[in-house]
């Protein structure tokens, strides 16, 4: 698919500039690719990254030179064309034409669906409440930016990444933070039960009240949130509510085209989707996974930075790389969380490190590793980037470990990675 002497230039459009529909026009780029290349983002300006946005922007500790991914000159430099502020609004899979909001129709030879997701809406809200906020994107953070100060009563729906990372920095900000989680424990579906466990104590050590179990039934206000009610009664009046209650694969492009969906664009396991010239990648794409056999969407910035590499080198011709472990992070107060691998079929759950201290003082500093049959198949780490590290090379070599060794402290986690 790389370009030969005389063809006409080959077209890639890419529809979604987040993390993984810019880093795969750079890659073309990178991987040799010397046909026209065109981005197209509904979101004005240029492609940025997203993970500051719960942290260091709302903590005004960042500015948008620093969150641009790369400067505005790299795109005009390699020849990219940079479509921001448009919408696509249909594709002809038949004579492979984007339709643009600006009514443009773009041609293409291999068109790229990088449209992400979308937060889920929490459907007791009525519509117009403006004080109800979700975080996805740069406008949205500057709304929540503007609701915390010092005594801001936020109350957070959702305690999965989005609800834990914004009560931390809503905290270091001053304000009363209330998370209402529905599941039993916190970030149930992503993390194990001792990592929730410890979060939950460190947030409310911290002064944030957690609640699970929580059943909402109506968020109160005219105009304006001015509580929200759970079913056993209580009643937790705000200044602002985030809702951060996951994310919805936005596929209504994909599936107006006659692409096979089912909980994201169904892609095989190179990304290309049921039409031949359309690949998907990052949050919008369910994809089987080369180490696991099961078809997944990962919701994670190093998922959709590995599939922008594998389809950028299946479009110039190149080998893909090997496939990675998944691996995801979350920065929440003090604490670094790392995540790599996935617990399947776990017959044994090793702790190394304490995650409790005596009092509100945590030894913040443990790392929760998953066996099947001796193996590490799923690391979590907290403040420990190396248990991280020898978990995640574990995972991949496959090696088996003694359960006693491993959570050992004074065994070095290299010896056993080695
Ligand atoms: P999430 O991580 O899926 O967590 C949403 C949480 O809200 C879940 O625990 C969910 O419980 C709960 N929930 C659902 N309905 C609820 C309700 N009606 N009332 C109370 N709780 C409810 O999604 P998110 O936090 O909204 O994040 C959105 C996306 O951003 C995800 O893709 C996430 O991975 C990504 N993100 C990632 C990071 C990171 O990697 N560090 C940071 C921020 C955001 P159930 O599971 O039981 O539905």
């Amino acid at each position: 698919m790389t370009q030969a002497a005389g063809d006409a230039p080959r077209r890639v459009v890419v529809i979604g500039a987040g993390h993984g529909g810019a880093q795969l026009v750079a890659f073309l780029r990178q991987f040799g690719f010397a046909g026209s290349i065109v981005l197209v983002g509904d979101e004005a300006g240029i492609p940025y990254q997203r993970p500051p946005l719960s942290k260091a922007w709302l903590k005004g500790e960042t500015t948008l030179d620093k969150l641009a991914m790369r400067p505005a000159s790299f795109y005009a430099e390699q020849k990219i064309e940079l479509r921001s502020g448009l919408r696509a609004e249909g594709i002809d899979t038949a004579a492979r034409q984007v339709r643009l909001s600006n009514s443009e129709q773009l041609g293409y030879d291999e068109l790229v669906l990088a449209t992400g997701s979308y937060p889920r809406a929490l459907p007791l809200v009525a519509a117009g409440l403006g004080n109800v906020l979700a975080l996805r994107a740069l406008p949205d953070a500057e709304k929540l930016r503007a609701a915390l100060a010092p005594g801001k009563r936020l109350v957070i729906v959702g305690g999965g990444f989005i609800g834990l990372e914004c009560a931390a920095t809503a905290r270091d900000l001053g304000a009363e933070v209330v998370v209402l989680e529905k599941a039993p424990r916190l970030l149930e579906r992503v993390a194990s039960a001792p990592i929730s466990q410890f979060l939950h104590r460190y947030h409310e050590a911290r002064g944030v009240t957690v609640v699970v179990d929580a059943s909402i039934t109506a968020v109160e206000g005219q105009g304006r949130a001015e509580a929200v009610r759970l079913a056993d009664g209580r009643r937790f009046a705000c200044d602002s509510v985030l809702v951060g209650i996951g994310a919805v694969p936005a596929t209504a492009l994909a599936e107006a085209a006659g692409l096979a969906c089912d909980n994201g664009v169904c892609v095989g396991a190179d990304c290309r989707s049921s039409d031949p010239h359309i690949f998907a990648i990052g949050d919008v794409a369910r994809r089987p996974h080369p180490l696991y056999g099961t078809a997944l969407r990962l919701e994670s910035v190093p998922s959709s930075l590995e599939q922008a590499r594998l389809v950028a080198a299946a479009i110039a011709g190149r080998e893909p790389g090997p496939p990675e472990v998944p691996w995801f992070w979350s920065d929440q107060y003090d604490l670094k969380l790392q995540m790599a691998g996935l617990p399947v079929a776990v017959d044994e759950v090793v702790i190394r490190g304490q995650p409790e201290g005596a009092g509100a003082e945590f030894a913040a500093k443990f790392a929760v590793f998953h066996l099947s049959q001796g193996r590490v198949t799923c690391v979590e780490a907290v403040n420990q980037p190396q248990a991280f590290m020898a978990g995640r090379k574990l995972i991949g070599s496959g090696k088996t470990v003694p359960a006693a060794r491993l959570a050992d402290p004074a065994v070095p986690l290299n010896e056993l990675a080695a």
